[in-house]
């Protein structure tokens, strides 16, 4: 039995009895019903009633290549035919994953030539843990196993991701973090600048503040700092053009290692390869997931630099880590196919030179100007827009965060797709959005800005 078979309510009613949803409050879901989405084609999906909505999350943050793209599903066809699943333990290994390595080695910045598989961003971020707290041991420095991170960051929902990462609802929920985590400040400025402070400023303040935090441990006991290069889930923070330079100073300066997490910038996002090209830093990992395969397959790579890898190889035994998917034959296929679409159509260049420069002029004049808009800000194809109800105070509405799924629920309903979070709202749409396409998204973004400001006001 297809689900054609079923209703919407009835689909609606075995959801709410069975299916438990990721970050769901579920006695609202159950009030509401999930909205069921049933196929999608090139920007847009559509759900059970026929509804088309323009897709400004590209899924979540994955679909960077769009929908419906044959090349994919044929990848992963011939692969299960061929071999659907054998392991890479045991020194055994498969064609796919073997050549999507020397792949991710030629695109991925300098110095870094190796790769760790594992199926989603949490469970490469729970690898780097591991793998960098190794790598100290393995040089003799085991108590040198602090990690640094920042507050509010993202980094998975996994034990380990979880404590990396500083949304305090999930730390609140944890029962138990993993050890020897600390997190400072974010680079936010719209938020935490002083009266005054440049954005310069205030970037070198909030480096610095990993600067405090390495000294306050003692270098002798930090193993890493770890960030997103723009902080997605967080609210798309985009810090300041003298951030990452200086993190990247003070991490040389005290040797802590420098972990990337690009689980959503990684693979063109922000107009190159990897966001660390964009902020001109060399990390030793960079975590990457979603717009590997553009989430047509669950697959995560660790990308590990020479450094860590070296000692690795030379110093270790085994090293004690791995999922059985490490690697899996048909997920690595598909990110195959799925490297040879983005180049093909230079969609990277295309963010970088066209679509990324004309998001950004898009938001400013048609969404910045808005009543309830405290700011918009972007790089490449990823934005937010604040909600305020004060432009000129930046004073919030009442609720924390009610007032953008006010805002939310009217795109949705006027055929746009995008996330709230906190009083943010986020966009990081397919990178095959045409200027046409950020119009469309704009002018929907518009209407439900005005519909929301006449409910809120
Ligand atoms: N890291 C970042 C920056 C993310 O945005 C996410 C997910 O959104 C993750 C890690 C976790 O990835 P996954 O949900 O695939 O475990």
């Amino acid at each position: 039995m297809t689900y054609q078979n079923y209703s919407l309510k009835q689909l609606q009613h075995i959801d709410a009895a069975h299916h438990l949803h990721p970050f769901t409050d579920h006695k609202e879901l159950r009030a509401a019903g999930s909205r069921i989405i049933t196929r999608a084609e090139g920007p847009f999906i559509y759900d059970l009633e026929g509804a088309e909505i323009l897709d400004g999350m590209a899924g979540l943050w994955c679909v960077n290549v769009g929908y419906g793209r044959d090349e994919l599903a044929d990848a992963a066809y011939r692969q299960m035919k061929e071999l659907p699943y054998y392991n890479s333990f045991f020194k055994c290994s498969t064609p796919t994953p073997v050549l999507l390595s020397k792949r991710l080695a030629e695109i991925a910045p300098k110095g870094i030539d190796q790769v760790f598989y594992g199926s989603s961003g949490s469970e490469a971020n729970d690898t780097a843990l591991r793998l960098v707290r190794h790598y100290w041991a393995l040089e003799g420095k085991p108590e040198k196993n602090r990690i640094i991170s920042r507050q509010n960051a993202y980094h998975g929902s996994t034990v380990a991701g979880t404590s990396l990462g500083g949304m305090e609802p999930m730390h609140q929920q944890l029962g138990g973090a993993v050890p020897n985590i600390v997190h400072v400040m974010m680079p936010y400025a719209y938020e935490l600048a002083l009266p005054g402070e440049s954005d310069h400023d205030f970037g070198l303040r909030a480096a610095r503040a990993v600067e405090d935090a390495i000294l306050e441990a003692g270098a002798d006991k930090v193993a890493a700092f770890i960030g997103e290069p723009v902080m997605g889930a967080g609210g798309v923070k985009i810090p300041p053009a003298s951030y990452w330079p200086e993190v990247e100073r003070i991490c040389r300066k005290y040797d802590v290692l420098l972990m990337l997490d690009e689980v959503i910038t990684g693979y063109g996002r922000t107009g190159e390869w990897f966001a660390a090209t964009t902020y001109g830093i060399s990390p030793d990992t960079i975590t990457t997931a979603k717009a590997l395969t553009s989430g047509y397959q669950p697959l995560s790579a660790l990308l590990v630099g020479d450094r860590i890898a070296r000692t690795l190889v030379e110093k270790s035994g085994e090293f004690n880590h791995g999922y059985t998917y490490s690697g899996h034959p048909v997920a690595c296929a598909v990110a195959l196919a799925n490297l040879d679409i983005i180049e093909k159509e230079g969609l990277v260049e295309r963010v970088k030179t066209d679509t990324g420069p004309y998001f950004a002029q898009a938001l400013q004049e048609q969404i910045a100007g808005k009543g309830l808009v405290g700011e918009v800000r972007s790089v490449g194809l990823m934005g937010a827009i604040e909600i305020v109800k004060d432009k000129a105070t930046k004073e919030r509405f009442e609720g924390n965060g009610k007032a953008a799924v006010v805002v939310r629920d009217h795109a949705i309903a006027n055929g746009m797709m995008l996330r709230a979070t906190g009083d943010t709202m986020i966009l990081s749409p397919p990178l095959i959005w045409t200027r046409a396409t950020i119009d469309m998204a704009c002018e929907r973004i518009a209407k439900a800005l005005d519909l929301a400001e006449a409910d809120l006001r």
